[in-house]
């Protein structure tokens, strides 16, 4: 059944400290697609113990573009940008986890590629801002907002993780 919960909720840890589970909207651009990334974007979050709420791949059009990238659309690089994303399949997921929104940014990298460190997405796989291979959350207010805008409810589940007890302390 679809994820019904409010946007952050709260596990106990054995420590006593309560920590924030959150939601990330992470998107694998259509470079990413065409060099066939997707699998190693996946194994990265899967690995490191996120929880995979939904993933398909999807044309993207114009109309949802201007919706995501709203605080863009007045950017030189805005009709490239536009271009790009629509030029190909994207692949759309929610990953969850304990702040899983700023990890999730940490592991792709710098927006632009040559800021990036190596061992992260964009440091390991591109090399200019117009083609860094990967979209990421950069709150949760806008992960909520990403993830309502990709995504169905009867998109994204809640389902019974059985590693985690073997992630989480
Ligand atoms: P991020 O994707 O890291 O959150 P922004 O929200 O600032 O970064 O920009 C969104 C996307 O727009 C970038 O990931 C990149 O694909 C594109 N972009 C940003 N700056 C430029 C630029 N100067 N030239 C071309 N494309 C850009």
């Amino acid at each position: 059944h679809a994820f019904s919960g409010p946007p952050v909720t709260l596990t106990r840890s054995r420590s006593a400290v309560r920590m924030a589970m959150e939601r990330t909207y992470i998107m694998i651009k259509p470079d990413g697609v065409q060099r066939g990334l997707v699998g190693e974007i996946i194994k990265r979050f899967e690995q490191r113990g996120y929880k995979l709420g939904a993933l398909k791949l999807y044309q993207a059009n114009e109309d949802l573009l201007r919706k995501h990238y709203g605080d863009l659309q007045e950017k030189p690089f805005f009709p490239g940008l536009l271009k790009y994303m629509t030029s190909g399949p994207v692949t759309c997921m929610v990953w969850e986890g304990e702040n899983v929104v700023r990890m999730g940014r940490q592991m792709l990298g710098e927006t632009n590629p040559q800021a990036s460190a190596p061992g992260t997405i964009r440091g390991d796989f591109s090399i200019v801002v117009g083609r860094n291979i990967c979209h990421g959350s950069d709150s949760v207010a806008s992960a909520e907002k990403e993830i309502k805008l990709w995504f169905d409810d009867n998109e994204v589940l809640a389902w019974k993780d059985h590693s985690h007890a073997w992630v989480y302390e």
